[in-house]
């Protein structure tokens, strides 16, 4: 009898918390086993890592894979990715999830890179089909500058994929699941610390964290025409809304990296979204699918964000965005 596929995640942790979406990677791990009778298995690396691997069960893995060190209490960019592809070698899964963090997105590169497998990153939709005998995991991305939606299949094993924040659901937590916890031992060599992470610090999102928020404003590169963000933020204070941003307008520094929508950063899912002088990327548009209404302003009448949108504002942002303040304010 074939054995079953074996679908792996690198559940990362911080400060003894999950992120988000490595849960949210364990569900698609468990939806894609689902469909190929495969099982699921997590990896978490930390220090004292024991309540972690429940949680991982309680979540739905069918193993887990604890490391627990003291030096591997915070990431570690030598440790981490060696452990990682040492396991993956030793057990060889046919699948492997990761979110794509910032940290996700330093490991994988350097996990796939020791086993010398592709690596399609910023997936936006994964499904698993039958080929030749083989499971293989149809990644959908965005390619070409944004332009067009493309599917990536990977012919070397095991298939390594990141997916970002957003696009696919947390799993339910059950408390009475059932799971194997094997605990790994670990010696570390003077090359896994020899680059040592000592300290880490988060930046608190600032207002509303954009996941969270009912309406999303999101300034694009237009905004540039206003002189910044500023008027945006105004109106999202006025709104009680909260404020992202696409790729350019994050690289300026405008809105933090954990206000970035799209494939390489969130999928969001607000109530009503506004956004603001972007032209509708597919980069950008893959993280937006899930907003109920949006409303697109632009000046530019064929600007590709009018056919994803469900009303359009063709005007010079400069212009619309002083009158809505003026109304709102009426209204307050
Ligand atoms: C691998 C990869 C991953 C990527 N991931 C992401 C991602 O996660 N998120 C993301 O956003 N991008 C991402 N990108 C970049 C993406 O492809 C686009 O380049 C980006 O989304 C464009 O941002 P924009 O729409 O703000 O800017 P632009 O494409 O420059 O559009 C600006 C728009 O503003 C309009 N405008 C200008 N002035 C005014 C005005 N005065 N009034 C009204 N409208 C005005 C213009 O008509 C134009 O349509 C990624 C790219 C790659 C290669």
């Amino acid at each position: 009898m074939a054995t079953p596929t074996a679908i792996w995640i690198w559940a990362e942790q911080r400060n003894g918390h999950f992120m988000d979406v490595s849960l949210e990677v364990l569900g698609a791990a468990q939806e894609l086993a689902d469909t190929v009778n495969g099982t699921t298995a997590a990896v978490v690396i930390g220090d004292q890592v024991a309540d972690l691997a429940k949680e991982l069960v309680a979540y739905g893995a069918d193993i887990v894979y604890a490391v627990s060190h003291p030096d591997l209490a915070l990431y570690q960019s030598g440790a981490y990715p060696r452990i990682l592809a040492e396991l993956i070698e030793d057990h060889g899964p046919e699948i492997v999830l990761m979110g794509s963090t910032s940290i996700g997105m330093e490991v994988a590169p350097a996990v796939a890179a020791r086993l010398k497998t592709g690596l399609t990153a910023h997936c936006c939709e994964l499904e698993l089909k039958e080929k030749e005998g083989r499971p293989k995991l149809i990644a959908d991305v965005p390619g070409w500058g944004g332009g067009i939606r493309v599917q990536i299949v990977c012919n070397t094993s095991p298939q390594m994929v990141t997916v970002g924040l957003g696009v696919t659901d947390k799993p339910q937590r059950r408390s009475r699941a059932e799971g194997t916890i094997v605990n790994v031992p670990v010696t570390l060599s003077e090359s896994d610390l020899a680059c040592r992470t000592v300290f880490m610090e988060e930046t608190p999102p600032e207002g509303i964290p954009v996941e969270q928020a009912e309406t999303v404003l999101v300034a694009g590169a237009g905004m540039k025409a206003a002189g910044g963000v500023e008027p945006l933020k105004d109106l999202a204070g006025l709104m009680g809304a909260a404020v992202g941003g696409t790729r350019p307008v994050v690289d300026q520094g405008w809105i933090p990296q954990s206000g970035l929508i799209g494939a390489s950063g969130k999928s969001i899912g607000p109530k009503l979204l506004i956004t603001v002088g972007t032209s509708g990327a597919n980069h950008y548009v893959s993280g937006i699918t899930k907003a109920e209404k949006v409303l697109a302003i632009n000046k530019d009448p064929n600007a590709a964000i009018f056919n994803i949108c469900d009303m359009g504002i063709v005007a010079d942002l400069t212009e619309v965005l002083p009158l809505l303040q003026e109304e709102l304010t009426k209204q307050k």
